[in-house]
C-alpha cells in the first residue's frame, strides 16, 4: 500500500483526527461510553424513540413476520409491504402526494439532485448545506453555485444570471451544525419569482420542530406547493433508520426510474420500516416530546448566556458554543469528558476554518437536572 502515516501524523498534529467510540446499550441521556457512563449531549435522538419500548416491539414482531433482509431492490423484490405502508404513511404526514424510501439519507440525497438534475442544468446550494447535499450537486454534473449562508439576494442574482434548462435550489431545513432554520419563506418566493424548484433537507427538523412535528416548512407555515421537494431522515427525529423523499407524482415516479441510489442498492430491512411507522405514530401523537424539549432548549441558553458562552443563533436542538481552534475545542471536548460529560467537538471541514464549535444536541429524554449538570460543569472550563 502507498505511506499514508505522514498524511495521518499531519491531521492528528493539527487537531484533525477523528476516532471512533464504542457504545453499549441503547440511546438515551447516560450511555455507556468505552465502558464508562456518560452524560451524553451529541445525539441526534431528539425525541427518544430509538429505544422506545413500542418501536423495539413493532422491529421484533416484523422481524418474525418478514424476516431480517429484504433480500433484494425495491424495483426486483424487496419492495414490501411494510415500506408501502410507511411511504403512504409518510405522505399524509408531511401534507405530499407521494414519497419515496431511501436506505439512508445520504443516499436520498444523491438520488433526488442526481436523478432529476444533468448537464445542463443549475444546482444553487446554502453554503453550509450538509455534505451529501453538496456531494449529489456535484455527482448530478449540473451547473453547481454555492451561495453564502441564508443570502437570498445573493441567490436571487444567481438565479436571475443562471442559463440552466432546470433551476434547484438545495438547502438544509435546520443547518445540522448550526441549529439555525433556513429563511424558507423568502427562498420560496424567490424560487417562483425565478422559476426555480427548492429542495429542502429537513433530516434534524421533521419530527422535532413545529407544534405537529412537521418541521421547518410547519415553522415557516409552508406546506408541497411551497416547497415542490422535501427529504426527511428516519435516524434522527425518528429513532430509527432510512430516509424518504416526498414530492408530486411525477417527482416520485422520476426517481424511481432515474435515481441511481434508490434502484441500485437493498431496500431497508422491512423491520425497520414497521419500527418507522411506529415512531411515526409516536412523533404525531406524542407533542409532550416537542414541547419538552422547547422547555430544555430555552432552559440551555438561558443558563449559558448568564455564564456568557458564545451560543449561536437556533432555537432547535441543535445548540454549538463557538470555540474557533479545533485544538481547543478538542479540548474543551475531552476536559467535559474527563467530568462524565460527552459532547462532541466539531472541526473543519466539518464547519468552517476557524469556526471549531462544540456541539450540544438535546433529546426529550434529558432531565432539567441534566442540563443543569452540563452548564455547571460548563461554568468550570474556560472557553477562550
Ligand atoms: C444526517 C443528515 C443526512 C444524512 O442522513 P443519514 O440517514 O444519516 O444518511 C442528510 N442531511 C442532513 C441535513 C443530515 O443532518
Amino acid at each position: 500500500m502507498w505511506d499514508l502515516r505522514d498524511e495521518l501524523a499531519r491531521r492528528e498534529a493539527a487537531g484533525l483526527y477523528r476516532r471512533r467510540r464504542t457504545v453499549d446499550g441503547p440511546q438515551g441521556p447516560v450511555l455507556s461510553v468505552d465502558d464508562r457512563a456518560l452524560l451524553t449531549f451529541c445525539s441526534n435522538d431528539y425525541l427518544g424513540l430509538a429505544g422506545h419500548p413500542a418501536v423495539i416491539a413493532a422491529f421484533q414482531r416484523a422481524a418474525a413476520d418478514y424476516g431480517v433482509g429484504s433480500g433484494a431492490a425495491h424495483l426486483v423484490a424487496g419492495h414490501m409491504r411494510p415500506h408501502h405502508a410507511l411511504e403512504e404513511e409518510l405522505a399524509a404526514f408531511t401534507g405530499y402526494p407521494r414519497t419515496l424510501l431511501f436506505s439512508t439519507g445520504y443516499m436520498a440525497n444523491l438520488g433526488a439532485v442526481a436523478g432529476l438534475l444533468g448537464a445542463g442544468d443549475a444546482v444553487f446550494e446554502d453554503r453550509l448545506n450538509h455534505a451529501s447535499l453538496l456531494d449529489a450537486g456535484l455527482l448530478s454534473r449540473a451547473r453547481f453555485t454555492r451561495f453564502a449562508h441564508g443570502d437570498v439576494a445573493a441567490l436571487a442574482q444567481d438565479l436571475a444570471a443562471s442559463k440552466g434548462r432546470r433551476k434547484l435550489v438545495v438547502t438544509d431545513g435546520v443547518f445540522s451544525m448550526d441549529g439555525d432554520i433556513a429563511p424558507l419563506a423568502v427562498l420560496a418566493e424567490t424560487c417562483r419569482a425565478q422559476g426555480a424548484a427548492l429542495m429542502v433537507d429537513d433530516a434534524h427538523g421533521l419530527g422535532v420542530i413545529g407544534a405537529a412535528g412537521r418541521g421547518s416548512l410547519e415553522v415557516h407555515g409552508l406546506g408541497a406547493q411551497h416547497v415542490p421537494m422535501l427529504v426527511g431522515t428516519l435516524g434522527k427525529g425518528f429513532g430509527t433508520f432510512g430516509a424518504f423523499v416526498a414530492g408530486e407524482e411525477d417527482v416520485i415516479e422520476t426517481l424511481i426510474q432515474q435515481a441511481r441510489s434508490y434502484i441500485f442498492t437493498t431496500a431497508m430491512p422491512p423491520a425497520v420500516a414497521e419500527a418507522t411507522r411506529v415512531s411515526l405514530r409516536l412523533v404525531q401523537q406524542e407533542g409532550w416530546r416537542r414541547e419538552k424539549l422547547q422547555t430544555l432548549i430555552a432552559r440551555f441558553r438561558a443558563g449559558a448566556a448568564q455564564l456568557g458562552l458564545p451560543l449561536m443563533d437556533s432555537s432547535t436542538p441543535i445548540q454549538p458554543i463557538l470555540i474557533g481552534d479545533p485544538q481547543h475545542a478538542l479540548a474543551m471536548s475531552a476536559a467535559l469528558e474527563a467530568r462524565g460529560i460527552l459532547v462532541s467537538a466539531i472541526r473543519p471541514p466539518t464547519v468552517p476554518e476557524g469556526t471549531a464549535r462544540l456541539r450540544v444536541t438535546l433529546s426529550a429524554t434529558h432531565s432539567e437536572a441534566q442540563v443543569d449538570c452540563l452548564l455547571d460543569v460548563l461554568n468550570e472550563l474556560p472557553v477562550s
